[in-house]
């Protein structure tokens, strides 16, 4: 499995920058997508807003030209805002749909003919908050309900044809995004690593062919089962 080439969104920083280095460590060749197209040393950079369908098919099909195949894809980049629905900036609102649940549809259209063809593992980066309802994140909430039910809908249309996919659905994460409008130092303490979860996300595609992870929810110690 050591000449698997990767497309991952949101690679610059966080989660998507971890599953790049591991995938890397793990012998894959990556592609890493995101508006800077920081390639972090590992690989293929490549400038991408996954709002703009057309970027994405870009950045696509830079990856085929420089690699000639595609294996995995980890459609991670991701924003988040918080607080009473209302009060949301509406900019706020349209990025959370946007890059979060559309962004996931267009990196699917333009990497599942690849994946088809090499028969590989689609990933979606979706969250606790695609599987349960919180206080104060009302969009968030709707992008990743909308991330699970794309994913898992997939799931009945690739199975046959040999594609996995796959939620990985995690609670806290410290990352810059942990940070985001509504949280404080304090409530991003004891949460998991981007490196945790990208150890998840290396072990979800490796398994072998025949069993395929279909949600994987994992959450800090600290965090509650509520929601
Ligand atoms: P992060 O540290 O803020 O990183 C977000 C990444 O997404 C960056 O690489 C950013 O790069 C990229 N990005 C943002 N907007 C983009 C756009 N329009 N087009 C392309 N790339 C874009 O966030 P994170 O914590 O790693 O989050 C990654 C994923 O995990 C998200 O989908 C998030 O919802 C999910 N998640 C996070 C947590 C958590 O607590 N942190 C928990 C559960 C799930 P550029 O700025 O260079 O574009």
């Amino acid at each position: 499995m050591t000449d698997r080439v990767a497309f991952i969104t949101g690679a610059s920083r966080g989660v998507g920058a971890a599953v790049a280095r591991a995938f890397n460590a793990d012998g894959m060749r990556v592609a890493l997508a995101s508006r800077s197209g920081d390639d972090l040393g590992l690989g293929l950079g490549l400038e991408c807003d996954v709002r703009e369908p057309g970027a994405v098919e870009a950045a696509v099909a830079a990856t085929i030209d420089e690699f000639g195949r595609l294996d995995v894809v980890v459609a991670n980049a991701g924003v988040g805002s918080y607080g009473p629905f209302l009060e949301l900036d509406p900019d706020d609102v349209e990025a959370m749909i946007d890059v979060n649940l559309k962004g996931t549809l267009y990196t699917a259209r333009f990497t599942l003919p690849h994946l088809i063809e090499s028969k590989g593992d689609f990933v979606s980066l979706a969250s606790v908050a695609g599987l349960r309802a919180f206080p104060g994140e009302a969009v968030y909430n709707a992008s990743k309900f909308g991330m699970l039910g794309f994913t898992r809908a997939l799931d009945h249309e690739l199975r046959e044809l040999g594609v996995r996919v796959t939620n990985i659905a995690p609670g806290g994460v410290a990352t810059d995004f942990a940070m985001g409008s509504g949280r404080t130092p304090e409530s991003v303490e004891g949460m998991m690593s981007a490196e945790d979860v990208a150890d998840v996300v290396l072990f979800t595609v490796n398994q072998p062919r025949n069993l395929r992870m279909m949600t994987v929810s994992f959450r800090p110690m600290n965090e509650g089962s509520w929601g």
